[in-house]
């Protein structure tokens, strides 16, 4: 039965039916699909004699493995090329639409699909990435699935769901300046914790949330995954229409008023029925650091680190396997904290709009001597947009490196890697042990603008000092 909620409707709208198991089998309206999750899918259903049931829904690109430096053809790496060679043959083989590098349209998948349109409100929507719940920001129901699930999805076009909860998630109020939406997000997982999601959807809303762009609504909805939610969205409004209209894949002509009304009867009633409401304030948030090993170990940036008799038991546990790894203590100030690289880019935070916003910070001074800093765009056409405004310029003549797109050090999975216990000021999503590329590296994660700060001065720094 539908509460009312923009989930409920959207999952209705897709159910094909309920199996034996109680599950719902959902159709899944856009596939997305890259180098990592997807060959073994495919070397199942070829095993199996079957064929990728709607290749037209299915839309590949390559972004994990590719470097960010030289991405010359064959790449270095050997394996990463293998990998790239597998995608295009598969694509190749089962006509499969695939934004490779050079194609213009290639970059971190959670980029590509909202720039292209393909991303759409009312929608399902799949990728074998943890950080799929990015495209609930226009109002769609997109999940991170395994292996096994994108096989499923390339063979039937369907996925096998246990329904969930819905949540809703309010943030009210004028968020403080040098407070961006990475702050936002950071701050509700630290308030409901990475597990306080489990099985629930999160519809993020409130006059904070309403007033967002497009772009500051992904950074908060690729994050619900770390918070343990299955899926995170924003009901569709005047701002995701304005985004989504001209580009490739929207709808044109009279499909395009019909659309709109359309992805307007999505959106959740006014008096929808949730499983559970929570409310912030935007004054009570601060620009947002993490000190440890989950997303919700997150300090305000001038805020001393939890002592542990503050914290219940479960959370103490973490905690001092926390300190210890990232050699913290309780107590301690994390402002000044000396860090090593300083990396910008990512699916959270690697769209035009964080680069303006790292690059007026940038503009203000020069990297600090030994810090290695760099920029990743998050796409091909970012790129090329933040190159039209001459954003790079700023970056290069401040000392930071100016790269190719791509995942880059947010999962390490190319050149681009921590060494020994280094520290890294991120605008990525995860600073789980060892996420970076070394075993014992060390992850601080922020708002891009907090990371051209602190590659600036060397060290965790306040924002607002800069502003
Ligand atoms: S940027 Fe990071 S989280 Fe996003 S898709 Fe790439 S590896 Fe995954």
């Amino acid at each position: 039965m539908s509460r009312g909620t923009l989930f409920d409707k959207v999952w209705d709208a897709h159910t094909v039916g309920i199996l034996p198991s109680g599950q719902t089998q959902l159709l899944i309206g856009l596939h997305l699909i890259h180098e990592v999750t997807s060959p073994q899918a495919f070397a199942m259903i070829r095993e199996r004699g079957l064929r990728v049931l709607m290749p037209e829904r299915t839309v590949a690109t390559v972004d994990h493995i590719v470097p960010t430096e030289d991405q010359g053809r064959p790449f270095v790496d050997s394996l990463a090329e293998a990998m790239i060679q597998a995608l295009e043959h598969n694509c190749d083989e089962f006509g499969i639409r695939f934004y490779n590098v050079g194609s213009g349209k290639q970059g971190i998948v959670h980029v590509i699909a909202p720039e292209q349109g393909l991303t759409q409100p009312g929608m399902t929507i799949a990728c074998g990435d943890s950080h799929t719940s990015t495209h609930g920001a226009f109002g769609a129901i997109a999940f991170g699935i395994g292996t096994s699930q994108v096989r499923d999805i390339l063979a039937s076009q369907t996925l096998a769901l246990d329904k969930l909860k819905v949540r809703r998630v309010e943030v009210n109020g004028t968020l403080r300046p040098g407070v961006f939406a990475k702050d936002v997000i950071l701050y509700i997982i630290q308030k409901l914790g990475v597990n306080g999601g489990v099985g629930y959807a999160y519809e993020y809303a409130g006059s904070t949330v309403a007033a967002m762009s497009m772009e500051e609504r992904m950074t908060v909805c690729n994050m619900s995954i770390e918070g343990g939610a299955r899926c995170g969205y924003i009901n569709p409004d005047e701002t995701t229409y304005a985004y989504l209209q001209g580009r490739p894949f929207a709808p044109k002509g009279n499909e395009w008023e019909a659309a709109v009304q359309w992805w307007r009867s999505m959106a959740s009633d006014a008096d929808a029925q949730y499983d559970d409401v929570v409310v912030f304030d935007a004054a009570d948030i601060a620009p947002t650091v993490t000190w440890g090993i989950t997303p919700a170990q997150s300090v305000a940036v001038d805020a001393q680190l939890p002592d542990l008799e503050a914290l219940n038991e479960a959370d103490k546990a973490i905690a001092i396997e926390a300190y210890r790894y990232m050699k913290l203590n309780p107590g301690q100030a994390l402002l000044g904290t000396k860090v090593d690289v300083c990396f910008i880019g990512s699916c959270t935070n690697g769209r035009i709009s964080d680069l303006r916003e790292a690059a007026a910070i940038a503009k203000k001074g020069k990297v600090a001597t030994g810090i290695k800093a760099f920029v990743v765009p998050g796409s091909e056409a970012v790129k090329r947009e933040a190159e039209a405004e001459g954003l790079h310029e700023i970056f290069l003549a401040a000392g930071f490196e100016w790269r190719e797109p791509g995942c880059s050090m947010c999962l390490a999975m190319n050149p681009d890697k921590l060494v020994g216990d280094q520290i890294s000021a991120s605008s990525s999503n995860r600073n789980f042990k060892g996420r970076q590329g070394s075993s014992s590296g060390r992850t601080l994660l922020m708002s891009p603008a907090m990371v051209a700060a602190a590659a600036l001065r060397g060290t965790v720094t306040d924002v607002r000092e800069l502003l």
